[in-house]
């Protein structure tokens, strides 16, 4: 069993139990109802660090991370933590217009750096506004979707044939 308590006073992101929370986290876009004990919004990377520990600390506590919520395979679900990275992992840090190596031929105008919880229409903007560059693998599911979501997925979409999967176009990801 889960302590909302003991999870609020360990980090400084939000802590919700309550019947609206937790039945929104009970669904994704699939058929599947999980319902958990708590879903957590981390506001920062050490708040994070402190959700693993704490799961790793108490036998039978699991956390999984939730974006969007799009996902249509039960993915974000669980009985146990939501971790939701919607609230406050939501910055783009930079968006570059440089060449980078080639990957698979594809030419590569530039790279942006991005947190998981930006939704891939709003970062679909700030690439396209620095030289009407886009990020080719996204799902179908893009307005709705996250770029952590993306990653996580290894989501593909319409250019995927042309272009491959959201793997290709991952230079690096900052895990906990
Ligand atoms: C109408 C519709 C069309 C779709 N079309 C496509 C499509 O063309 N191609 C496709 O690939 N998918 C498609 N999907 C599925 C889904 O939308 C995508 O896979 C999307 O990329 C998931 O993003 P999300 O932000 O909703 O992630 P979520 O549903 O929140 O999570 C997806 C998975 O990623 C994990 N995750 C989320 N955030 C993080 C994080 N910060 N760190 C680690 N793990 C994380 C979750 O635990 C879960 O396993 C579609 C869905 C719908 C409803």
């Amino acid at each position: 069993m889960i302590n909302p308590q003991e999870l609020a006073a360990l980090i400084s992101g939000d802590v919700e139990t309550t019947d609206a929370a937790l039945t929104a986290a009970s669904h994704d876009a699939s058929l599947f109802e999980v319902r958990p004990q708590a879903v957590v919004h981390p506001k920062n990377v050490e708040d994070v660090k402190k959700l693993v520990k704490y799961a790793s600390d108490h036998p039978g506590v699991h956390i999984t991370a939730r974006s969007a919520g799009t996902d249509m395979s039960g993915g974000p679900l669980t009985d146990s933590i939501v971790v939701s990275f919607l609230k406050y992992f939501t910055q783009i840090k930079e968006v570059v217009e440089k060449p980078q190596p080639p990957i698979k031929g594809v030419e590569i105008s530039g790279y942006a750096v991005t947190q998981p919880g930006v939704y891939f229409r709003d970062f679909d903007k700030a690439t396209m506004e620095k030289g009407g560059q886009i990020f080719p693998s996204y799902p179908a599911s893009r307005e709705l979707c996250t770029v952590g979501g993306i990653a996580a997925n290894n989501s593909g979409g319409e250019k995927t044939l042309t272009y491959g999967k959201t793997e290709r176009y991952v230079r690096r990801l900052k895990m906990v």
